[in-house]
């Protein structure tokens, strides 16, 4: 029987009140905006709304990479954007990457730089070749982008003990963290000037003249002067933002493999498929690009893609010992036509911080900033 939950006059003044800021979402994006925006003014009062008990997208199921592009990726992006604009995205990963480390330390999130390595599969030789040929001038790039110098340099695949055929292209500056200490780590300095509520799925939004108001699942009301929108691949309640489309990333983890000699991040057929180690185990997780039961915004584990990602183990990489996935799970992350995030003002009270594609790691708390600044800079907080 359904049945409508009023809130409490004293949980009306405490914690279903009226905020000067609310940010639907709690992974990356939700959390560092609501820093971002206690940073630039103490006063201001803000909530965060998440509907998950922790943050269930894509913030802490991801394979923590902290990485700002291979150079066949980056290769592909300079086909749809000029060089100017390649230059800003790669900046902005870097400055993303710089922003998070300056706000969690680097022990507190298991940051490790290991380096990473563009992986080429048979077939691969002429992709293999033509990124060879552009190394320096891509290590020139990136130079201008972050001032970072001798980024790409070539490694042979016996010094990482793959069985591949072809050399990798190494990334010196590429890391790998833990995603969900990150995210506790967010959690806590968030929690220290915003409201987090977990467990708490906003339903419907009704923006009003003077406020906006906000139904919850559970049928208790809140509301705030601005709406921050921080859903990525969750943002269907917006339908006027099209280009943007939820897609789903299965990731498997193998039980201890005692001889595991590798360390890294490593990126292989365009970055669709991408494998890395923790500790002596392999993540190992993508492969959107061939199955096309992907293209959906629901979790889920299938046969097809498990099986495929354990071949790639088997034949590429020269595990001489038995392994089982004894990890899995899947996230959703949002693409679109574009690799730049979605930030802008969407209503007069509402705001967007979206499609984080697959570098959300990195540009992440950075979006956030950009979006406290828009609100921030727009002036109509009343108190
Ligand atoms: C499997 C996988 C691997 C990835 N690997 C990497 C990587 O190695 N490196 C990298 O840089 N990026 C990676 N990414 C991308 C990166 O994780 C994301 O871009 C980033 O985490 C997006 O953060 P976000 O805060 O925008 O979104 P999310 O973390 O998805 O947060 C959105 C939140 O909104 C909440 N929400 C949605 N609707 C509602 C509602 N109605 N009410 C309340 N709450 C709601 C959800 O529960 C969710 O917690 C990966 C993504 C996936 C899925």
């Amino acid at each position: 029987m359904s049945f409508q939950l009023n809130s409490s006059y004293w949980e009306k003044d405490t914690f279903f009140t009226h905020y000067d800021v609310i940010i639907i979402g709690g992974g990356l994006v939700g959390l560092s905006t609501a820093m971002a925006l206690s940073e630039r003014d103490k006063h201001i009062s803000i909530a965060v709304l998440e509907r998950g008990a922790i943050p269930t997208g894509a913030s802490t199921r991801n394979a923590g990479f902290a990485c700002f592009g291979s150079i066949s990726e980056l290769k592909d992006d300079l086909s749809s954007m000029s060089e100017d604009k390649l230059k800003q995205l790669v900046s902005m990963r870097k400055s993303g990457l710089d922003n998070l480390r300056s706000l969690i330390d680097d022990s507190d999130m298991d940051y490790q730089q290991y380096g990473g390595f563009e992986f080429f599969l048979p077939g691969e030789e002429a992709l293999y070749h033509s990124c060879t040929q552009k190394l320096d001038y891509f290590n020139e790039l990136v130079f201008q982008a972050t001032g970072l110098e001798n980024t790409y340099s070539i490694v042979e695949p016996r010094d990482l003990d793959v069985t591949v055929d072809l050399p990798l292209i190494k990334n010196r500056h590429e890391s790998q963290l833990h995603p969900a200490k990150m995210i506790k780590a967010l959690i806590n300095k968030a929690s220290r000037s915003a409201h987090v509520f977990f467990g708490t799925e906003v339903s419907t939004i009704k923006e009003k003249q003077d406020h906006v108001s906000i139904q919850l699942k559970d049928s208790r009301e809140i509301s705030c002067d601005k709406l921050i929108h921080a859903t990525n691949g969750f943002t269907k309640h917006l339908p006027e933002l099209e280009d943007i489309k939820p897609v789903r990333n299965q990731v498997f983890v193998t039980s201890e493999i005692k001889d595991l000699r590798w360390r890294g991040c490593f990126h292989v057929d365009e970055g669709y498929v991408y494998f890395r180690n923790i500790g002596n185990r392999i993540l190992i997780g993508g492969a959107r690009n061939r199955f096309l039961n992907e293209n959906v915004g629901s979790f889920g584990i299938t046969r097809e893609v498990e099986d495929y990602l354990k071949s790639f183990i088997e034949q590429h990489l020269n595990i001489n010992e038995a392994f089982q996935f004894e990890h899995k799970w899947s996230g959703i992350l949002a693409v679109g036509s574009q690799k730049k995030p979605i930030i802008k003002q969407h209503t007069s009270r509402q705001f967007v911080g979206v499609r984080m594609g697959g570098m959300g790691v990195a540009i992440g708390s950075l979006v956030g900033t950009e979006l406290a600044n828009l609100v921030l800079d727009q002036q109509q907080i009343k108190r």
